[in-house]
């Protein structure tokens, strides 16, 4: 066995020393150390030695305690105070206790005796400096990054809060616009604004879920979530999407399935969107399943998922790749999908954060498999039942907590069992309804309608008629400069329809058949201010009073008219000393909608004030960025909602009211 040399350690030391007799004696003892390679710079009084260690590449420090007329110490004092890290030993000519203690207490590394020095103490002297000198380095390293990540959060939350207060602007005055009776013509540019704006904040979205994933900043907030109601929330949305694509999609349970699941409901929801609409993107013709079941692997019983399409497929060499951040399959695909390509890579890290996998198989032409598991929590006492996506809206008859809705609608449709059965549903829930065979008629019917001052509600109209169609119809109401929703019924979905239909000033598309729930979800959007549980029994409810608190002049007055167009009055503060002014005029308001950044508080302690003085109100909170979804712990805090705030969004709190 050969004896292997010790490793040298490099180190660039830095000796303050007036006498040269003992910076000869030193230098020696420093090249009598085998195992270490060092540099010496030699310095003979404070000034320099100050100056030398504050430019700060010595990785030792030996100071003199006897520089001509100073002491050694008030040096190491200067240097501890102006934040030097580089360590420092003392050296002395004779042994003195008080003195060893009070430059141990300023800092220094330790404390040599020049007349006592040994190779060996001098050796263990210079080591454990060393060590120390990397120890502190990786401490500053570390504080340096925390520093990094912290003003990089900051600014993350900064950005996505500077970004979607416009973008709130850009969508809500779009949809505004799209409402408003004046801008018929510029339907399909409205349009491209909407959907731009909606994909710009996808793609915020995307991009701040991956830094955060990035430095480990993702927290999933697992709580009770009813299984039945994810799902129908996700059909619903995704429905129109699949409808204007001309795809069918379905949702379905294999087994019997936990009707209440622990989950971060936020975030498998994220997941489940973009892998429902990545299907809807890349699928032409014909349809998207949605399969749901539990299954027991290994110790733990896992919630499935499984998302079948018949689009382009992936070809087998790139089906590991596409968890991967920025992966498109661009070439293999003859037309831009758009997309940034983070959906997946983001939903396979949220997909592992919440106990699962995800996996893909695919057929190129045919389409693709993507199959992931949650961990449900636990669900062995659970209720489990197979997954319907009916909305229960109980007993239409006018029962306890049933829809109950006024308002007058228009069917027009040539056929005439048709009419009836949507009659029926509608009077089922008190509304009124009027009839019309034709286009012609219903023109008629409308004109006779505003020239008596009055409007139908809603009007729900077939396309295809004899004679005048549901098309042409509409194209003329809207004509007269009618402004009420008209939604369109028809049988034969295409790709594209629902762009083509508000274009011609349609508000909304049905597909036929039509069903009981498809319908109701229409009623309940558009006559939606005369909505009231019949336990209130109160059709004539006084308006609601919102306090919005915003500084962004803008992004409030937008929230003003959005909330008007709900027949909600509002009041606005621009900062925390008039929103506390506003409440000592009025005590109480509806809801109170608080922007957390405002310029003169803190939002969180805005709320505390609020919470102190004014305990009976209900703060929403509106938010630019994710995190501030959970800045208050306060009761008073019922929700919060992330900006940019849409109509719907406002329109689910006003249901709260109510
Ligand atoms: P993107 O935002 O580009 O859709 P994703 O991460 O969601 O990003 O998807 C990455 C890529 O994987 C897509 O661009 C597409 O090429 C491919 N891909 C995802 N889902 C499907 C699917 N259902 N069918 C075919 N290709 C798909």
């Amino acid at each position: 066995m050969t004896n292997q040399p010790k490793p040298v350690t490099q180190a660039k030391i830095l000796l303050v020393e007036d006498d040269e007799d003992d910076y000869i004696i030193t230098r020696s003892h420093l090249e009598d150390l085998t195992s270490l390679d060092s540099q010496l710079t030699w310095v003979t009084n404070s000034v320099e030695g100050l100056q030398k260690l504050t430019e700060g590449n010595f990785d030792i420090c030996l100071l003199d305690y006897q520089l001509g007329a100073e002491t050694g110490l008030s040096l190491l004092k200067q240097a501890v105070d102006n934040g030097i890290s580089t360590p420092i030993i003392m050296l002395t000519g004779q042994p003195d206790k008080q003195l060893d203690l009070q430059a141990l207490e300023y800092g220094a590394a330790d404390f040599l005796v020049k007349s006592e020095l040994s190779e060996a103490r001098f050796a263990r002297a210079i080591r454990y400096a060393l060590s120390r000198r990397e120890f502190e380095l990786e401490r500053l390293n570390r504080l340096r990054l925390e520093a990094d990540n912290r003003s990089k959060d900051r600014f993350l939350a900064h950005l996505s809060h500077e970004l979607r207060t416009p973008l709130s602007s850009i969508l809500g005055y779009t949809e505004l616009l799209l409402e408003s009776n004046h801008t018929e013509n510029a339907r399909p540019e409205l349009n491209i604004i909407l959907n731009n704006g909606k994909h710009l904040l996808s793609l915020l979205n995307d991009i701040l879920d991956l830094s955060r994933i990035t430095a480990n900043k993702l927290e999933l907030r697992p709580e009770p979530t009813s299984l039945r109601h994810l799902m129908l929330d996700i059909y619903t949305l995704l429905r129109v999407t699949a409808i204007d694509n001309g795809l069918e999609l379905t949702v379905s349970s294999v087994t019997p399935l936990p009707v209440l699941i622990t989950v971060d409901g936020t975030r498998l929801r994220q997941v489940l969107i973009n892998l429902i609409y990545n299907a809807i993107k890349f699928t032409d013709t014909g349809s998207i399943s949605v399969e749901l079941w539990v299954q027991q692997d290994a110790a733990k019983e896992m919630l499935y998922f499984r998302i079948t399409d018949t689009g382009v497929g992936i070809p087998q060499r790139q089906l590991k790749e596409i968890f991967a951040p920025f992966t498109q399959i661009e070439d293999y695909l003859t037309r831009k999908k758009g997309g940034a390509g983070l959906g997946l890579a983001i939903s396979a890290e949220l997909i592992q954060r919440m106990g699962g996998y995800i996996d893909v198989a695919s057929e190129e032409g045919k389409g693709s498999v993507f199959t992931f598991s949650v961990d449900p929590g636990d669900i062995a006492q659970a209720q489990r039942k197979q997954l319907s996506l009916e909305p229960s809206l109980g007993n239409v008859s006018g029962a306890h907590n049933t829809l109950t809705l006024t308002g007058e609608v228009l069917i027009v449709d040539d056929l005439a069992d048709l009419r009836k059965l949507s009659a029926h549903w509608i009077q089922a829930t008190g509304a009124l309804v009027d009839f019309a065979e034709n286009g012609a008629e219903a023109i008629a019917k409308v004109k006779h309608k505003v020239a008596s001052g009055k409007y139908y509600d809603l009007i729900l109209m077939d396309l295809h008629m004899p004679g005048i169609g549901g098309r042409e119809a509409t194209v003329a109401i809207r004509e007269t400069g009618y402004g009420y929703p008209v939604v369109a019924l028809t049988a034969a979905m295409a790709k594209g329809i629902r762009q083509q239909l508000t274009a011609l000033g349609f508000n909304d598309v049905l597909s036929k058949p039509i069903t009981k729930s498809q319908l109701y979800r229409v009623l309940r959007c558009y006559l939606a201010g005369h909505t009231a549980l019949t336990d209130n029994s109160t059709t004539d409810i006084a308006p609601l009073h919102f306090l919005v608190v915003e500084d962004d002049t803008e992004a409030a007055e937008l929230m003003q008219i959005l909330l008007q167009s709900l027949g909600v009055k509002s009041t606005l503060a621009h900062s925390a000393e008039e929103c506390m002014r506003e409440l000592a005029l009025l005590h109480r308001f509806d809801r109170i909608l608080l922007d957390l950044g405002l310029p003169d508080s803190d939002g969180v302690q805005l709320i505390e004030r609020i919470e102190h003085n004014y305990p009976d109100n209900i703060v929403i909170v509106v938010s630019g960025h994710e995190h501030d979804v959970a800045a208050s712990g306060s009761a008073i805090v019922q929700q919060s909602l992330l900006k940019p705030i849409t109509k719907q969004a406002l329109h689910s709190v006003v249901l709260t009211c109510r």
